[in-house]
């Protein structure tokens, strides 16, 4: 089911047109569906009933209107930063439902979420736990924290997003754990209430998970026989969604496998970190073709959103379907997609078939997950607008940049006069 359907020709967002949509917001703008984020959530939350949990990664769209929606439906949420926890908190979400993961925390981030309570701390190394511990002592509180260990499984998914590997730079390697784990115990102004891990992005496989579990309860158990009894295992995000022909397993398939081989530890509580699976296909970059350029080889696509607005296929060389929002009688061509950002690599997709004309409106779809939040303003392209539709109403969720927008926060030097 998508909330994005052609109806009678024309793509919609929920009941509204997406040419309407256009006209009234301009290109290129994203659009997420509501109904979609929201049915996304709760098939996590159906299956994982309390004490299991749900914590949404923000990275993956930060937008405060996402965060609203997600909050109330009482979403608890995974963030790494301090601007995260601030955004969590400005759309109404709980401090104690806020899991901060990251390999950087600074002093000022550890102080801010420690001033608000936040459920716990993701550590990521002995050197961050010693500075959280340090900070929640001259506070006077103390710092719930959970270990991400680094289970060392191959997620098979892209390099860039690999991330439960010896070799990447997060967490820490899980023959040091139980030392860490025993060090912790030692240190004032900490309770150490779990073990997480984040193995990777677009999976989209079950078995690397459950290798991954079935590491993080060797280590609980071995945890138990020295005295440390964990209260939750976090296992992360990392599901995969559909952006071409990938097949994940269903949410629910997926969390019961996790379930129920954490059967046998039934004090355990599971903790999941969905960012792509929840947002990804709730939104569309909804673009504009400029011109159709035809050289003696290749054809090209000009359409008004770049790599800026859109980074993924650059960076990752990841596949979005791109449509026309309207079905056309034009002449079918197969070409590339590309911006107006100068740069080789400014494509939104390669050897695409379409029936297209300038004026056209085009979908690239899935765009709802790592787009509008990877967005720069590189060749002075003011960052596209969002817009969240609920049934037939549609929000401005955030307003496209001005010019002044790009450059606040510049200014001149005094003039060079002649001497
Ligand atoms: C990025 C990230 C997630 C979310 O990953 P998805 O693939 O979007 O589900 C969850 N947890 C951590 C620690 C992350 O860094």
């Amino acid at each position: 089911m998508s909330e994005f359907e052609f109806r009678h020709g024309v793509m919609h967002a929920e009941s509204i047109s997406v040419p309407d949509l256009a006209a009234r917001f301009g290109t290129p703008c994203y659009v997420y569906s509501r109904a979609a984020i929201a049915r996304n959530w709760k098939a996590f939350q159906d299956h994982l009933p309390a004490p299991h949990k749900a914590c949404y990664a923000v990275k993956a769209n930060s937008n405060l209107a996402v965060l609203q929606v997600l909050a109330e439906l009482g979403a608890g949420f995974d963030v790494v930063s301090g601007g995260e926890i601030a955004r969590v908190l400005k759309a109404g979400g709980r401090a104690q439902d806020i899991v901060f993961s990251g390999v950087g925390k600074s002093e000022h981030e550890i102080r801010y979420a420690l001033e608000h309570d936040i459920g716990q701390f993701n550590v990521e190394s002995d050197a961050e736990l010693d500075r959280i511990s340090a900070i929640a002592v001259a506070m006077d509180t103390t710092a719930r924290v959970s270990f991400r260990v680094n289970p060392d499984v191959d997620a098979k998914t892209h390099p860039y997003i690999a991330t439960g590997l010896e070799a990447n730079k997060f967490g820490i390697p899980m023959q040091d754990a139980l030392d860490t784990f025993k060090r912790a115990a030692t240190l004032p102004g900490l309770e150490i209430v779990g073990a997480d891990c984040h193995i990777g992005s677009q999976l989209t496989e079950t078995q690397p998970f459950l290798d991954a579990l079935d590491r993080m309860l060797a280590l609980v158990d071995a945890l138990e026989a020295i005295g440390i009894t964990l209260k939750h295992l976090d296992m992360g995000g990392g599901l995969g969604v559909t952006y071409q022909s990938e097949q994940p397993p269903a949410v629910g398939d997926y969390i019961q496998a996790l379930l129920a081989r954490m059967a046998s530890h039934p004090h355990l509580a599971l903790y999941l970190e969905p960012g792509r699976a929840i947002v990804a296909n709730a939104g569309i970059l909804v673009t504009q073709v400029e011109y159709l350029k035809a050289s003696r080889t290749k054809h090209f696509v000009m359409v008004d959103a770049g790599m800026n607005d859109l980074l993924r296929p650059s960076l990752y060389q990841a596949f979005h379907d791109i449509v026309n929002v309207c079905e056309s009688s034009a002449p079918e061509i197969t070409g590339d997609v590309v911006g107006p950002v100068c740069e080789t690599g400014d494509f939104l997709g390669q050897q695409r078939t379409l029936r297209v004309a300038a004026g056209d409106l085009l979908a690239v779809k899935s765009a709802g997950a790592y787009g509008f939040v990877m967005s720069s303003n590189y060749n002075t392209r003011p960052r596209p607008p969002e817009v969240m539709v609920d049934g037939n109403e549609a929000y401005l969720i955030r307003a496209r940049e001005t010019l002044e927008d790009v450059w606040r926060g510049e200014t001149l030097i005094p003039a060079q006069t002649e001497k």
